[in-house]
């Protein structure tokens, strides 16, 4: 048993009540490897932002789960030797899809998890994400559970219909699993192709897709049954027009990806919302980057040279998205 309190790391608790009250909200980032992490980590620094680091099953299998333990701690360490006096840094479990999975989680120093169990019936997804509540309080580890359910496709999740969280359940679900978070449904989507071009408008002036807006009705109305109670956003990442343009003018091809206009999201910050989770934009800045680089550098093959732009581009979005859309700078000085 590795408890995360020995790496240096912090469980979600504190930093969810300041960002609720605070109206702002905490950047998950998802990483599978170094440069990922050290993007992460010199954003977080120079900004002085409480950042969740976030692995999904994917990811952990593709890593290592002894090696993520030492990655962690080292995120700490380095984050002290930028300057960042008192880091809060969290190593989060993202879509944990089993009581088994999660509890291997919080035995290898893991300071929360996500039990989503959404998929499943009401009775039975309360039944399994109080089973991981109940472990994971004995260690001071932070549970997110889910209801409802996203669209899109994220490593291993995937399903093809979605529906909006429904308010009327919240209470319930969250008093009966003990849950310290709840992701919800609202209109946000996994993966770099959130909509398919027939649900969005199109804009009369740029002739660009327009996504369907958030379901900010649904999403006041969870906030009204659960006053300060935190508040997850999945698949919010933007898909910024640059790194796709730069995708496809490289020898990629992404046609018509789609994301979550950043203004909506910076609206949902200010609300219950208090943890923003960010995936594919980290891969759309890394591989647009490398595509550009390997194209205009025929002759380069030391990863480092292709990795080392990846690297800052990654880093310049995690950022902007700090300052610009959850404001969580400065939260954690
Ligand atoms: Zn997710």
């Amino acid at each position: 048993m590795i408890s995360y309190k020995d790496l240096g790391l912090v469980n979600t608790r504190e930093m969810f009540a300041k960002a609720v009250k605070g109206g702002y909200a905490i950047p998950a980032f998802n990483f599978n490897n170094m440069e990922q992490l050290q993007a992460i980590i010199m954003a977080a620094a120079e900004t002085k932002s409480p950042v969740i680091l976030q692995v999904s099953k994917g990811a952990r299998n593709y890593a290592n789960s002894t090696l993520l333990r030492y990655m962690a701690e080292g995120a700490v360490a380095y984050a002290k030797e930028l300057g960042w006096e008192h880091p809060q840094i969290v190593l989060h479990l993202d879509h944990g899809d089993s009581y088994e999975l999660c509890k291997d989680c919080i035995d290898m120093g893991f300071s929360s998890v996500m039990i989503d169990a959404s998929s499943k019936p009401f009775e039975e997804n309360i039944e399994i994400s109080k089973k991981v509540a109940d472990y994971a309080h004995k260690y001071d580890v932070t549970v997110e559970a889910e209801l409802g359910v996203l669209a899109g496709v994220e490593d291993d999740v995937a399903s093809e219909k979605s529906h909006y969280t429904r308010p009327e359940e919240v209470i319930e679900f969250s008093t009966r699993s003990g849950c310290d978070s709840l992701a919800i449904s609202v209109g946000t989507s996994h993966g770099a192709y959130k909509f398919k071009p027939e649900q969005c408008t199109v804009d009369p002036q740029t002739g660009k897709l327009v996504p369907p807006p958030l379901a900010f009705d649904v999403l006041h109305e969870i906030e009204k049954k659960l006053p300060g109670f935190p508040i997850v956003l999945h698949g919010s990442s933007s898909v910024p027009q640059e790194y796709v343009d730069m995708c496809n003018k490289y020898g990629g091809n992404l046609p018509n990806a789609i994301g979550i206009p950043e203004e909506q999201l910076r609206e949902a910050a200010k609300s219950a919302v208090c943890k923003i989770n960010i995936d594919s934009d980290s891969r759309l800045a890394m591989t647009g980057a490398i595509r550009k680089h390997l194209a205009e550098n025929p002759s380069h093959f030391d990863p480092r040279q292709y990795l080392k732009p990846a690297r800052d581009a990654m880093k310049e979005m995690y950022i902007h998205k700090i300052i610009n859309v959850l404001g969580s700078d400065g939260k954690a000085e």
